[in-house]
């Protein structure tokens, strides 16, 4: 269907979509299951940096087979001390000859071990803090890159997690995305890209929840009438539905200001992944209420979609993190303001 290159321009083989289009996509895919669409939005967390930062040899390079959907994509960033706090990551790259060598952990990484292409932010001078991380293309098979275990989660089960291992792994210089130091804009200029895709998970997951509900309370009888008739479920309903419209407004706001080409996107890509994600673990939750016991249980859809939906709070910056993002990026806008 092409929906691998959907957001790779037609230069690289791909669709030439933009986030919107994207976007639709995860929405859709979400609607059904999580752990599907996070495969699919995160082989574009992979690929993005490539985009954003890569050479035009690196673009020729790695993003075809990306976009024909020949060749699948990871991002490692998160590492066991570095979660929220990126900035300490103790993945090292040193320059030997003519190329890097790579060691330390990531973990946690979706399309671990699955995925052909790999973005990596390691430390290339840690005496520089922040600014002496940079960013990397490394191919699995590269010698020193190992895999480790399939982590074993609450939810999005069909979605791999994994430990990336490098042990004085070779990557060769011209491997390196933009230039040394580069690293965490990269990571973040990445994130701001890739975040309204997770909001677009939200809004799908709790589209997905909301006609679950709708249906069930339809036909469900208790008292003689079908519980839809009772104004306390119709009321719920309709909070789900409209929190789950406000949350699809401010996802295909943002995807329209990065379209725009808008420089500070920072602010709306956080404000739709944490709203769109809060609506989505709200409506879920609300959805198995209104299926009572038999929302509980396996043979309905919506136990699964409230386990899922946990994630979409945690991954790609929790959403405290967003709101961090948001008050500093308000602190910067009313600073010329007196
Ligand atoms: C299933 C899954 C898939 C993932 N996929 C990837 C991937 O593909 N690539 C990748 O690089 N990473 C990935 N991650 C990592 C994910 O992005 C991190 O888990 C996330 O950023 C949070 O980091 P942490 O888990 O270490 O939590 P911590 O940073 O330890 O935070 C713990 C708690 O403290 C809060 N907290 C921490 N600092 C602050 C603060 N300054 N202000 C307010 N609250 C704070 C957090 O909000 C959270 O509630 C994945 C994680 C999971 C679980």
């Amino acid at each position: 269907m092409d929906m691998m290159g959907l957001y790779v321009p037609t230069a690289y083989e791909g669709f030439g979509g933009g986030s919107l289009e994207f976007c639709l996509a995860i929405e859709q895919l979400s609607r059904i299951c999580i752990g599907v669409s996070v495969s699919f939005a995160a082989n574009a967390l992979g690929a993005y940096p490539i985009l954003l930062f890569g050479t035009d040899a690196q673009k020729q390079k790695y993003l075809p087979p990306i976009a024909q959907g020949q060749k699948y994509c990871a991002f490692g960033l998160t590492e066991a001390n570095a979660g929220s706090d990126a900035g300490g990551i103790q993945t090292t790259a040193k320059l030997q000859g003519d190329r890097y060598i790579l060691n330390g952990t990531k973990q946690w990484i979706t399309n671990g071990g699955e995925a052909d292409t790999y973005t990596i932010i390691a430390m290339s001078d840690k005496n520089k803090g922040a600014r002496g991380a940079s960013a990397f293309i490394v191919e699995k098979g590269f010698k020193g890159f190992s895999f480790g275990k399939k982590e074993k989660k609450l939810g999005i089960r069909c979605s791999t997690t994994r430990e990336l291992v490098f042990q004085d792994c070779e990557v060769p210089k011209e491997n390196i995305l933009g230039r040394e130091g580069l690293g965490f804009i990269v990571a973040m200029k990445t994130l701001d890209e890739s975040r309204p895709g997770i909001g677009a998970q939200g809004v799908g997951l709790a589209q997905g929840a909301l006609d679950e509900a709708v249906v069930y309370a339809r036909t469900r009888h208790q008292f003689g009438k079908a519980i839809i008739a009772n104004q306390a479920v119709q009321h719920m309903l309709a909070d789900m539905a409209t929190k789950t419209e406000a949350a699809r407004v401010l996802v295909y706001t943002a995807c329209r200001t990065l379209g725009a080409g808008e420089k500070e996107v920072s602010k709306i890509s956080a404000m739709c992944k944490l709203f769109a994600t809060d609506v989505a673990m709200e409506v879920t939750t609300n959805a198995v209420q209104i299926l009572g016991g038999y929302g509980y249980m396996r043979e309905y859809p919506v136990e699964k979609m409230m386990r899922d939906a946990k994630i979409l709070q945690i991954y790609e910056g929790t959403n405290q993190i967003q709101r961090n993002v948001i008050g500093a990026a308000l602190i910067k806008e009313y600073a010329s303001m007196k």
